[in-house]
């Protein structure tokens, strides 16, 4: 759904929100969480996103003050808190958030390339070269695409992967560089494995059906760069 044309509406109604409608968490607070015309309960994951976006930038705020960092990981977190919600729900990555994500991203990454080497080894790639960021396309992307291509080859499916995952660990590789992202695979893996168990011993799935890998991927982006480990690169 485009988040511009039609504006911000009540999905069960169709009304478009008046500006007093618009405030983030406020307007949810004071609408009794229910649509103003048409009184359809809105769902709780609406002022969930809010609230866990507003922590997000604040948090960025506090880490890097009004700057160039702030704001491309600003966007490019938010997009991937999106993606999360928007994979749990509906089990698909929408390529135009993929895409979105990209520029931060390349952003950060042209800003890496082009910095001076002193002011690179300060930018959280763990390495000095110009082209250090796109390393992490190793462990993620390339990684993913190469399992996609040996379940087709060996089970005749690409059920093992989805195609989504894949684009999602290109900008995700990007601003993680190598070893941020080999460790955020490494949770989601792990994560996703470990959840996977529990729906099944809880008889919520079976052995074969499949299971979201994209919110495992945001989670174990959102945790790499916070677990202080990097001191030995
Ligand atoms: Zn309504």
């Amino acid at each position: 759904m485009s988040i511009v044309s039609p504006r911000s509406h009540c999905p069960a109604c169709g009304t478009v929100l008046k500006a007093s409608e618009l405030v983030p968490l406020v307007s949810y607070a004071a609408l009794r969480g229910r649509c103003g015309t048409c009184r359809e309960r809105i769902p709780l994951r609406d002022p969930l996103v809010e609230a866990l976006c507003g922590a997000l930038w604040a948090f960025l705020f506090l880490r890097y003050g009004f700057s160039f960092s702030f704001f491309c990981d600003a966007v490019f977190f938010s997009i991937l808190l999106a993606v999360f919600f928007i994979d749990v729900e509906w089990l698909r990555i929408p390529n135009p958030l993929v895409l979105c994500a990209m520029l931060p991203a390349a952003a950060a990454f042209g800003r890496h390339a082009l910095a001076s080497p002193l002011l690179r080894l300060r930018g959280g790639y763990q390495s000095a070269h110009p082209l250090a960021p796109l390393l992490g396309l190793i462990p993620g992307a390339a990684l993913f695409l190469l399992i996609y291509l040996c379940a087709l080859l060996i089970y005749r499916n690409n059920r093992v992967i989805g195609m989504g995952d894949i684009k999602l660990m290109i900008p995700v590789g990007l601003r993680l560089g190598l070893w941020q992202c080999l460790l955020a695979v490494f949770l989601a893996v792990s994560l996703g494995a470990l959840t996977g168990i529990v729906l099944i011993l809880a008889g919520k799935k079976k052995r074969r059906d499949p299971i979201q890998f994209g919110p495992f991927i945001v989670i174990g982006a959102f945790a790499a760069p916070l677990l202080p480990i990097w001191t030995f690169a």
